[in-house]
């Protein structure tokens, strides 16, 4: 199973504890927000699934593997930031198939993932620009774009909408559950944006203070009487 378990996880910065005994589950192809204030430990949790951060303690199972020593290039994770992290010297073809390059993906199918993120995210036409004559919403695309070609069964979204306005907020929120409807990988989103949460997510995890307060629907999460 494709999903994601977190036992008794807690992570320290020397000796602030900032995630505090997690102990959930994330479901084979849901949509799952992680949603709380700032600072509450969210994108430390999503960087941990990444493994771009060390655990200090618990165990984090991914697809029923403890992957707590697993290097983030080995974990079958495609990552999304909110500053879009484009490579400003690489234009949108090289930003977009970089991650592929690096997997010594065949040149034919690079070829066939870039023309469909491309034709997908609505950027054909913008193959050759450089991401500082792109606008705010057509980086957020191709930030999109470099994580989909990956076809990894993690995709992981710290924040990235929240350098739109907020019209392109709405229709990138769309696109993002169109890409999903057709994928079906395991989501993990990270916004403190409650609208943002109910409309993209199938289940809400609300944090606080580095703990999980609640795991539920929408719904159930804004709705309880
Ligand atoms: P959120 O994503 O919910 O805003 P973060 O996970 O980014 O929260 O941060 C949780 C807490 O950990 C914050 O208090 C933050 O200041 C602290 N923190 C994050 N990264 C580091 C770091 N590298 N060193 C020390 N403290 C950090
Ligand atoms: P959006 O509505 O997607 O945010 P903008 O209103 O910012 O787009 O830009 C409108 C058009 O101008 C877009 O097609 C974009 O490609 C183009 N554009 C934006 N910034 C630049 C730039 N620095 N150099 C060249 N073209 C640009």
């Amino acid at each position: 199973m494709k999903e994601i378990r977190f036992e008794n996880v807690w992570k320290s910065y020397g000796k602030t504890e900032v995630v505090k005994g997690l102990n959930f589950t994330i479901k084979e192809g849901e949509r799952l927000i992680l949603l709380g204030p700032s600072g509450c430990g969210k994108s430390t949790t999503l960087r941990m699934i990444a493994g771009l951060e060390e655990i200090t303690s618990g165990e984090l199972y991914m697809n029923d593997r403890v992957v707590n020593d697993v290097p983030s290039g080995k974990r079958d994770v495609a990552m999304v930031f909110q500053n879009y992290a484009l490579y400003p010297h690489m234009n949108v073809v090289d930003n977009i198939t970089y991650g592929l390059r690096v997997q010594k993906v065949p040149r034919s199918e690079t070829r066939n993932r870039l023309d469909a993120a491309l034709k997908m995210l609505k950027l054909e036409g913008y193959e050759n620009r450089l991401p500082k004559d792109l606008s705010g919403g057509q980086r957020q695309r191709v930030a999109l774009a470099r994580a989909v070609v990956k076809k990894s069964n993690y995709f992981l979204l710290d924040e990235p909408l929240s350098n739109l306005d907020a019209q392109l907020r709405v229709s990138a929120r769309k696109e993002l559950v169109k890409i999903h409807e057709l994928y079906r990988q395991t989501i993990v989103y990270v916004t403190h944006d409650q609208i943002e949460a109910m409309t993209v997510g199938e289940r809400i995890a609300l944090m606080n203070e580095g703990k999980l307060q609640m795991l539920d629907t929408p719904e159930n999460v804004y709705h309880r009487p």
